[in-house]
């Protein structure tokens, strides 16, 4: 049997299919990793006690599956938003959870809202399922197109908020006007709202349409562990809860996740330096005259500009390459036009951003790249 002909027993869309590509995890160490979006910094030292309190002496409890629902954790993230419950679905990842979304929401009459450029994993998800995608495009500003959000008739509609790869986050009083015409389920990707101005959590005892996703990989500096959650009505979450896997989230991630959310403070310390850490990258590249939207996230999305000023696909190129030959590792998106010159750089460590402001001069000051 050939390939093709083994490959003809799957279902027809797949031929058509475009996987998602996730950042570089390079294997070796030496690199300045600021391509993910990956916490910086540890997570809570209770987490790691935590994993090793319910592995034990011999692993013996791992003999036995997790609880299904991931129940205690699920009452640890209700009682951390004031919120019930039955208000909550735990993911592995939020990506899990924007899977079961589509589940629930998408099919080939069913569309699936987005706006774009945002996540590039949404219209992979809708792909699997042989969806219908229906895309709002942004402008160079970044405004949310609230009317044309507004209008359409897709049954859910995803906003990433704050926005990647962009880092522009929006207000609530946007995301009000949106909920208050669009008659479907608008979702909230909120996996950078740690980082942010505001957050949609106010808005949900309002709003039974809505539906916020938030991740633990962020923020809590556990993307390792694939935990991630929704918050929402009763039965959005009931309904996510159908078409989830019975064992979704391992033993080890339920109690990391719960020992994580229980150490608030050292969570809004590590928080405060990213944030501050991002505020002085920023003011870095303002004095470089590189032209950088305002970030509300643990990333900074800049246009970089040579030493004669010139920008563009081919500056952004140049200079992606000049850093990973340094092993330095941000994150290109080179297929958008809205994104084609920009680099997405993520918030490390004040040593890090040091070689990564120092290769940015060695950049610079290499023989002018042609644009
Ligand atoms: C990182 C990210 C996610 C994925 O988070 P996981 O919980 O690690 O699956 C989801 N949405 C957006 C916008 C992200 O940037």
């Amino acid at each position: 049997m050939s390939d093709s002909d083994l490959r003809s027993l799957a279902l027809p869309h797949l031929a058509r299919l475009h996987a998602y590509t996730p950042g570089l995890q390079p294997g070796e160490s030496g690199w300045v990793k600021l391509n993910t979006n990956e916490c910086p910094y540890s997570p809570s030292s209770r987490v790691a006690e935590a994993i090793r309190r319910e592995v034990g002496e011999d692993g013996a409890s791992l003999r036995l599956y997790p609880n299904p629902t991931s129940q205690p954790l699920r009452s640890a993230v209700a009682r951390l938003h004031g919120l019930n419950d039955d208000q909550v679905c735990i993911g592995n990842g939020s990506d899990d959870i924007l899977n079961l979304i589509v589940r629930v929401f998408c099919s080939g009459a069913a569309p699936l809202g987005q706006t774009s450029p945002s996540y590039s994993l949404y219209p992979v998800l809708v792909e699997i399922q042989d969806g219908r995608l229906e895309t709002v495009p942004f402008d160079r500003t970044m405004h949310l197109p609230i009317e044309r959000i507004t209008a359409s008739s897709a049954p859910a509609f995803i906003l990433t908020t704050p926005n990647a790869p962009t880092g522009v986050g929006f207000p609530n009083a946007d995301l009000e006007r949106i909920l208050a015409g669009y008659r479907g389920v608008l979702v909230a990707d909120e996996a950078y709202a740690p980082f942010a101005a505001e957050n949609a959590l106010p808005l949900l005892a309002r709003h039974p349409r809505l539906l916020v996703v938030r991740t633990l990989s962020k923020a809590y500096a556990l993307a390792g562990m694939r935990v991630g959650y929704a918050l929402g009505h009763p039965v959005l979450i009931d309904l996510l809860d159908r078409v989830r896997d019975s064992y979704n989230v391992n033993r080890l991630s339920q109690v990391a996740a719960i020992a994580a959310l229980q150490d608030v403070p050292y969570y809004d310390g590590v928080i405060a330096r990213v944030k501050a850490t991002r505020d002085a990258f920023l003011a870095d590249l303002g004095n470089r005259g590189w032209f950088t939207y305002p970030s509300e996230t643990n990333f900074i999305f800049t246009e970089p500009r040579t030493a004669r000023g010139d920008f563009g696909p081919a500056v952004a190129r140049s200079l992606y390459d000049f850093l990973c030959a340094n092993k330095v590792l941000v994150r290109y998106f080179p297929s958008h036009a809205l994104t084609a010159s920009f680099l997405r750089i993520s918030v490390g460590t004040d040593a890090e951003m040091g070689v990564l402001n120092r290769t940015i001069e060695a950049w610079l000051k290499a023989a002018a790249p042609n644009a």
